[in-house]
């Protein structure tokens, strides 16, 4: 093996330099080393990304070439399938290193790979850079997964600390294209921003992905609102949310990192405790996907199976247009829409009120999110959403079912976010901002609101929807209405 023999990294949902331990092993062999990103949508079972999910990963591509460059090395973009293209890559390399992924289609790529690279005599080795604990890791006391989250979290905490976070090298080396090797494409090759129209201005205005985006994010959130976390998370007109949630999606930060980061803040008093806990949420929905992989498509309770779901399609776009006549709703969807992101709080009653309001089938609502998301997660987007309608692991109860009025009421009791996403409802009062169909005449003609025309009514009763929807559920669990 000459000392030209490249080492490969095959960068995934890992877009950055530190903490990576793919990057790092490749690095520490010493030899050049070619970075990879395969665009795959071809491999069997793969989920092609949606449209803020495109848009995100064009720019953490670019982010992520640009931070190898400054090192000495440089990110090469091939499209194909995933398992094939490597091996077409890798014919004649020292090895390969990647970060490990936990769906069903993408752990089959990576396992067809493991067996080509073999059979070529090629080293390949996977590393735990995504989750803090690896979903096997953690087995009940009878052996199987974990359907609760409490007593998930409370055993992953009973585990040895995982270990700290590692720094970005300071050099790699870049190798040449080997001879032979399939054809590099340009980045703007792979077509993952709009343009017809371009949609994505709010995007831009909102966000700054990549690795250094996802820094600065982490530590104005430490250094700010951690300590108010607990209290404001739930306040829709509040960012007292980290907003990683789509960097730590594509991997730009490592939940290791976020978690040493809490933990600092800490032990200098700062109460992190409920932010860790939803760190550990994702971690969960993560060992869901592991051992429930079809987590997208089937109900994780069967019995939901036979639920009687409605097919309405006007009740469906209006939903996504954000003019279901409910203001928190309509906030909440409108926000996506311009921003490719919702408040967590926003995102429960968006998804009780398509599933329960307009008894629509949960995986309508998780395909819409998975196509406007920056943060469009495998794992928890389909958990989420179970857990909303009531069939997943450690669900709400199928019987709650989200008043907007009363969510919109204690969570944006000054209609603040209300009328940031529906600001046809910026002069109502705040008694009726919620429900601007019980204003009397004469507040809605003050506050230029004209139901049915600036604004819509509401599409369904709450009362009555709240009551189709019990009846539809219990039909299936042989419950009464408790
Ligand atoms: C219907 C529905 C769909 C959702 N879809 C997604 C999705 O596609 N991608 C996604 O990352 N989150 C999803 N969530 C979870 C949650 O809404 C977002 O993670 C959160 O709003 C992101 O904002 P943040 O980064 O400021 O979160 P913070 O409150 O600051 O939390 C820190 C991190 O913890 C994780 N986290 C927080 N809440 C949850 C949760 N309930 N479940 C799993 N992980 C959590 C995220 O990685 C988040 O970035 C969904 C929730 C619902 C109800």
């Amino acid at each position: 093996m000459s000392s030209a023999t490249p080492a490969v990294v095959w960068f995934r949902d890992d877009l950055r330099l530190a903490d990576n331990p793919a990057l790092h092993a490749a690095a520490a062999s010493g030899a050049p080393v070619l970075c990879v990103y395969v665009f795959d949508e071809e491999s069997r079972g793969v989920r092609p990304l949606g449209g803020a999910s495109r848009w995100w990963l064009h720019h953490s591509l670019a982010a992520l070439d640009a931070s190898l460059r400054a090192i000495g090395g440089r990110l090469d973009i091939l499209r194909g399938a995933g398992a094939e293209t490597i091996a077409a890559l890798a014919r004649g390399a020292r090895r390969v290193d990647w970060t490990r992924r936990y769906g069903a289609a993408e752990i089959a790529i990576d396992t067809e790979a493991k067996s080509a690279l073999k059979e070529l005599g090629v080293e390949a080795a996977s590393h735990n850079g995504q989750l803090l604990r690896e979903p096997w890791e953690l087995r009940t006391g009878s052996g199987s997964f974990y359907r609760v989250f409490t007593p998930f979290w409370r055993a992953a905490n009973a585990l040895p600390a995982p270990a700290p976070p590692s720094r970005a090298p300071k050099s790699v080396a870049a190798a040449d294209w080997p001879a032979g090797a399939p054809n590099r494409i340009a980045l703007d090759d792979l077509g993952l921003l709009p343009t017809r129209p371009d949609w994505a201005s709010g995007l831009r205005a909102a966000w700054t992905p990549g690795e250094e985006g996802a820094r600065a994010r982490l530590k104005a959130f430490v250094g700010g609102e951690l300590p108010g976390y607990a209290k404001g998370r739930d306040q829709l007109a509040e960012e007292a949310t980290s907003r990683l949630s789509p960097h730590l999606r594509f991997g730009e930060i490592s939940p290791r990192q976020i978690v040493a980061a809490a933990r600092k803040a800490a032990h200098a008093g700062a109460n992190a405790d409920k932010f860790l806990t939803e760190i550990g949420w994702r971690e969960f929905c993560y060992h869901l996907l592991y051992h429930s992989p079809d987590l997208a498509t089937r109900n994780f309770q069967p019995r939901f199976d036979a639920l009687p779901w409605r097919s309405d399609q006007a009740g469906f776009d209006a939903w996504k247009r954000g003019r279901t006549g409910y203001p928190v709703v309509d906030a909440g969807m409108r926000e996506l829409w311009a921003t490719g992101t919702m408040h967590n709080r926003a995102r429960m009653v968006c998804a009780s009120f398509l599933t329960k309001h307009l008894l629509i089938d949960w995986r309508e609502g998780e395909r819409w999110f998975w196509d406007t998301l920056c943060d469009a997660d495998p794992a928890n987007n389909p958990a989420q959403w179970q857990w909303v309608a009531g069939s997943g692991a450690d669900a709400a109860p199928y019987f709650r079912v989200f008043n907007p009025v009363v969510q919109g009421g204690k969570f944006d009791p000054d209609g603040a976010y209300a009328r940031l996403w529906a600001p046809e409802l910026a002069k109502l009062d705040n008694k009726h901002i919620h429900a601007p169909w019980t204003a009397p005449p004469r507040a809605l003609a003050d506050a230029g609101v004209r139901l049915g025309e600036t604004y819509p009514r509401p599409i369904v009763d709450h009362a009555t929807a709240r009551a189709r929807a019990l009846a539809a559920f219990a039909t299936t669990t042989g419950e009464d209405d408790p």
